[in-house]
């Protein structure tokens, strides 16, 4: 059997072909019907130009797929073909000296599922067994599939605690703010303020999520954040990867800020001053350390619904398209159906 997918070849480009249909190959191989498969920032990243986030040309991206299991490898005993699953994409080498320590996520020898490894933007995908999570019926497929960026948020939040009443600012109104922004809500948390340039965005939060949305491009930021919190929040979180020195001024004094998003090519000069002086906590969290099965509790809770975040679904063949709907701020969260 063939299936017809996009292939990384890299410089921002995708090229459909025809691909044999993985086949189980490995003892702990699970091969997987993907019913859909998110667009995430890792996967623009990759597709920028020069790119942000590495992968390997000659791969199928793609890594927050929900699908079922079609077969399973001779070693596997977790799951059988029906069973509905999710994907943690990053595969520890389980050797180095961090997954030694029990500190997975940084391990430095990792591969990743849609960026070292075929991805799920295809029809089928051959996954380890240790990278898959099972989830019950009961999840919305739409919400499953947005289990990998949730967990980031869980696992980036098991380092910085939001408690009932906090007042939390939240730097960035994509997808992954939009996500923190409700579990601040699932939290308890008193007022959400979200903070972002485009307009589309912050209608999106202030409508979907009941966010108060601010745009600093027109409004004083502090000023509104002091407005509301008087003091300013008891937890500000950096969605963008570069914000440090917005979210050190919008915190309250001993306060804590969450540095979330991913800039690799940029460096802030930093206000540490106003860290020491006002007793800051400054927490940098990348991915979680093993969020997945607080990840799906949660999501088998229904307290939160992340499928309110997909704004488009659309099919294989125009992963392009949704690519460049998400990058242009036009689009939340883009699903691809299979
Ligand atoms: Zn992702
Ligand atoms: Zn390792």
């Amino acid at each position: 059997m063939m299936m017809h997918v996009p292939i990384f070849v890299g410089e921002g480009k995708l090229r459909y072909e025809d691909r044999p249909t993985p086949r189980i190959v490995r003892d702990d191989d699970v091969l997987l019907r993907i019913h859909a498969s998110g667009i995430c920032g890792t996967d623009l990243n990759i597709l920028a130009v020069p790119p942000a986030h590495k992968a390997k040309p000659g791969i199928v991206i793609g890594h927050e797929g929900i699908g079922e299991v079609a077969a399973v490898g001779q070693s596997v005993t977790s799951f059988k073909p029906g069973d509905r699953v999710v994907i943690a994409p990053r595969l520890t080498c389980g050797r180095c000296e961090y997954c030694r320590r029990g500190l997975d996520n940084q391990c430095t020898d990792y591969q990743t599922i849609g960026t070292t490894l075929d991805g799920t933007f295809a029809p089928y995908a051959l996954v380890p067994e240790r990278a898959l999570y099972k989830i019950n019926d009961r999840v919305a497929l739409e919400d499953a599939a947005l289990f990998e960026p949730l967990s980031c948020v869980v696992g980036a939040l098991a380092r910085a605690p939001i408690h009932p009443g906090d007042n939390v600012c939240i730097i960035g109104a994509g997808p992954m703010g939009a996500l923190f922004a409700m579990v601040a809500r699932a939290h308890g948390a008193g007022h959400v303020l979200m903070s972002d340039v485009v307009p589309y965005r912050l209608r999106f939060v202030e409508e979907v999520l009941g966010a108060t949305a601010i745009n600093p491009a027109e409004t004083d930021l502090k000023g509104a954040v002091t407005a509301l919190t008087r003091i300013g929040c008891d937890l500000v979180i950096d969605a963008v990867g570069n914000q440090i020195n917005s979210a050190i001024a919008l915190a309250r004094r001993g306060g804590n800020v969450l540095l979330f998003g991913l800039r690799p090519h940029d460096s802030p000069p930093v206000n540490q001053y106003t860290i020491t002086r006002y007793d800051l906590t400054v927490i940098g969290a990348f991915v979680g350390l093993n969020p997945f099965v607080q990840t799906i509790a949660l999501l088998e809770s229904g307290l939160i619904a992340p499928s309110r975040l997909i704004t488009h679904r659309l099919p294989l063949s125009e992963l392009a398209r949704g690519v460049e709907l998400m990058r242009s701020g036009q689009a939340m969260k883009v699903l691809i159906t299979m």
